[in-house]
């Protein structure tokens, strides 16, 4: 592998390939170390299959693995995705509910790709299955798949044609809205946090209503946001008495995210995160 630059010590966010990310847990802790992260939150979406390994492997590199996951909601309030921190692996009534949720997200490629096929582009679930590896489908996992064929130019342009939200093909998802996912998140003592609020449509208006609802983190620290955005997150963040969260959203695959360690967050954040684990 070539030299890998340094990044900063903490990422609240990041993906393996339980979820659509495209390193394993072990690889994604080991490319996270090397790149000087000391804490990293594996957050896969609706799975911890990965923490165990992550965690195993942060015990022998200095990295200390915190639990979470990040939960994609459908309703009118755009993508507002619910990150749940300290949430336990061994939580077997919270799995059931992750269970149910990627069996969702199955069901919703399975249909994607049959409506991919009807459209004429020739796109084969079993490939889309191999390249998820087992992971919680998702739209990455076809978007490669479409690329592989060549009906996209690259795999973020299939995001902009192929499978984005206003095309033929796409099918919305079933599952939590933002306040179920908040919800989830406290029942089984995990601190919840918004993640890339920039992708929330009504973001001030849906904000109060999630802090009631348990809301306790705001991802104001995130590669895309320009600091106008990160402002106004962190003034929402004292409005509200939330704590500032942020991270990569590293998926290894793609433009989509930043590199591992790439986003600076202060130190403090995970204190201030972990005090937040018994008040509801
Ligand atoms: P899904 O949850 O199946 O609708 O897919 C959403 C996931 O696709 C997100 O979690 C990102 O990982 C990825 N994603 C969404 N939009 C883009 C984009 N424009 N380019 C690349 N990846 C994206
Ligand atoms: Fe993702
Ligand atoms: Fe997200
Ligand atoms: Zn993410």
């Amino acid at each position: 592998m070539a030299a890998i630059a340094a990044g900063y010590a903490i990422d609240l966010h990041t993906h393996s390939l339980r979820s659509d990310g495209a390193l394993s847990p072990v690889d994604l802790v080991k490319r996270a170390a090397a790149r000087g992260v000391t804490i990293q939150a594996l957050s896969d979406h609706d799975t911890l299959s990965g923490v165990a390994e992550a965690a195993a492997t942060g015990k022998d590199l200095g990295v200390r693995i915190i639990p979470a996951t990040e939960l994609n909601t459908e309703s009118e309030w755009g993508d507002a995705h619910v990150l749940g921190y300290f949430i336990d692996p061994n939580d077997a009534a919270l799995e059931e509910r992750l269970r149910w949720l990627r069996d969702n997200r199955g069901r919703r490629i399975e249909i994607m790709v049959e409506n991919l096929n009807r459209l004429g582009y020739a796109v084969d679930l079993a490939r889309v299955l191999e390249i998820a590896q087992g992971g919680a489908l998702g739209r990455p996992h076809l978007a490669q798949a479409l690329f592989e064929k060549g009906y996209v130019r690259t795999y973020d342009n299939a995001f902009e044609t192929l499978i984005a939200k206003d095309s033929p093909a796409y099918v919305a998802r079933v599952g939590l809205d933002p306040f179920e996912a908040v919800a989830l998140v406290r029942k089984h003592g995990g601190v919840p946090s918004l993640a890339h609020p920039g992708t929330v449509v009504g973001l001030d208006d849906l904000l109060p209503k999630l802090v009631a609802a348990g809301l306790a983190g705001i991802e104001a620290y995130y590669g895309s946001h320009s600091p106008e955005m990160t402002s106004r997150c962190l003034a929402r963040a004292r409005d509200f008495d939330l704590v500032p969260t942020g991270g990569s959203d590293f998926h290894g695959r793609g433009e989509h995210g930043a590199d591992l360690g790439g986003v600076f967050i202060p130190p403090e954040t995970i204190e201030h995160l972990e005090s937040r684990r018994q008040r509801s």
